[in-house]
């Protein structure tokens, strides 16, 4: 979401005649956006902008600053501990950036808008993108469910939908400049809902635009996950058969303390409901271990949930206490020794489960996209999988972009590796 908002930025800029440099030292302007999910995300950008205020100081004039999550959420902060910050915009106030711009060149002080909207969705406006496979299209922002470890309904505001047609113009746009993968984004994807239509109705309109090869969408809640999102997955070919789905702990309890308003035996439903709709689906996860009052046993039950899912690959976290949320006010919170030693026994569990669930697909042959040269020698591609895993093969006569059969030979940590199928020697093997 922040490379979609930023890309969004990089516009705005534009249409005040910047361009991109990837040298710091030369910028005009320097804007952070910023992430405030985690603490260690904030650490990050008040360790950058230190850094810039050393070249602040021998550029004056460059205009600094602070964007997205942090901006809403610790302005006070910001302009206190750091009062060489020249701008301060929240999430839904990138549109004042050309106002600012032009201020600014009549020397003006500090500029704060943090102010959330209830409409803002930046319909309108198409983001600059670079070269790449995959165009980012945020389709909505904001969310009501209010998990209590999580900041984001706080920074983001309520949830609010762009239209379905301006979603299928802006995929029309991505694709024609080159982009051929859309992944949809949204702080809670499948809640989108408008007047013409929610989610299912949606992904069926951008399925059906020319070009488009593949769509992805993260993040979803599993409780938004229906009959008819699945039944729209399974019969479009080009939608990838991949859903990332949040667990976040195994136990009941933990689960309702952290209000995610499911169960575990419910979420193991919706596992198998998956794959009854499609036997292939990719699954990945995100984890939180050591949320207040997490207890050994109820740990167990995540590690638990975790063996008979198989995740193919997680996120996996130690719970960070977000000042603000109801969880930080818990009074039981949980070491971080406990909390580093659940990760580390969650990781070996899940480095275990990814690998086998590559390895299964030894033999096999698979549809991968071709996204770049390998990063481990120039004659080899990497491409993904429709459930989103990586391949390494040797280059034959395919580009960046197409997709080709590869079959699978081995697999290494969290990487398959194989060779390109043509299609004669697919039908020899079939034959
Ligand atoms: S659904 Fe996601 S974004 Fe919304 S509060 Fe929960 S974790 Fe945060």
């Amino acid at each position: 979401m922040n490379v979609y908002d930023s890309e969004l930025v990089g516009s705005l800029l534009e249409e005040c005649d910047y361009t991109l440099t990837q040298d710091m030292s030369e910028a005009d302007a320097v804007f952070l956006n910023t992430c405030a999910i985690r603490e260690k995300a904030e650490e990050t950008v008040h360790n950058r902008l230190d850094n810039l205020h050393v070249l602040k100081r021998t550029k004056p004039n460059m205009i600094l600053g602070v964007l997205g999550c942090m901006a809403q959420n610790l302005k006070d902060d910001i302009l206190e501990s750091r009062p060489y910050v020249d701008v301060i915009l929240g999430p839904d106030s990138y549109r004042r950036i050309p106002e600012i711009i032009k201020a600014r060149q009549g020397e003006m002080d500090n500029f704060v808008d943090t102010r959330l909207s209830k409409f803002e969705v930046y319909d309108d406006l198409f983001p600059s993108r670079h070269d790449g496979v995959n165009a980012w299209i945020s389709i909505m922002r904001g969310c009501d469910k209010f998990c209590t470890f999580c900041i984001v309904p706080f920074t983001r505001g309520r949830e609010r939908s762009r239209s379905i047609q301006s979603v299928v113009d802006e995929t029309i746009n991505a694709v024609s400049q080159g982009f051929v993968e859309i992944t949809l984004l949204g702080q809670n994807v499948n809640s989108y809902r408008t007047p013409d239509g929610e989610f299912p109705e949606l992904l069926k309109a951008v399925a059906k635009v020319e070009g488009v090869k593949r769509i992805r969408y993260t993040s979803p809640h599993p409780q938004d996950i229906d009959d008819a999102l699945l039944e729209v997955m399974r019969d479009h070919s080009n939608i990838c058969n991949y859903i990332h789905l949040p667990l976040q702990a195994g136990s009941d309890r933990i689960l309702k303390r952290m209000n995610r308003t499911y169960t575990q035996q419910e979420f193991l439903d919706l596992v198998d409901k998956i794959y009854e709709y499609m036997p292939n689906c990719s699954i990945s996860t995100d984890i939180i271990v050591g949320f207040p009052g997490e207890t050994e046993d109820e740990f167990l039950e995540t590690l638990d949930v975790v063996k008979k899912v198989h995740f193919d690959s997680s996120f996996m976290f130690k719970y960070s206490s977000r000042p603000g949320t109801k969880a930080a006010e818990y009074t039981d919170q949980i070491s971080e020794d406990d909390k580093q030693n659940r990760l580390e026994r969650l990781i070996v569990l899940q480095r275990k489960n990814t690998l086998s669930a590559n390895l299964r697909h030894v033999g096999n042959t698979l549809s991968v996209m071709v996204e770049k040269v390998s990063k481990k020698s120039d004659s080899q591609w990497a491409g993904r999988t429709d459930g989103n895993m990586w391949v390494v093969f040797d280059k034959t006569d395919e580009q960046i972009k197409d997709i080709v059969n590869v079959k699978i030979e081995d697999a290494k940590g969290i990487t398959l590796f194989g060779s390109r199928i043509h299609t004669e020697e697919l039908i020899h093997e079939a034959a």
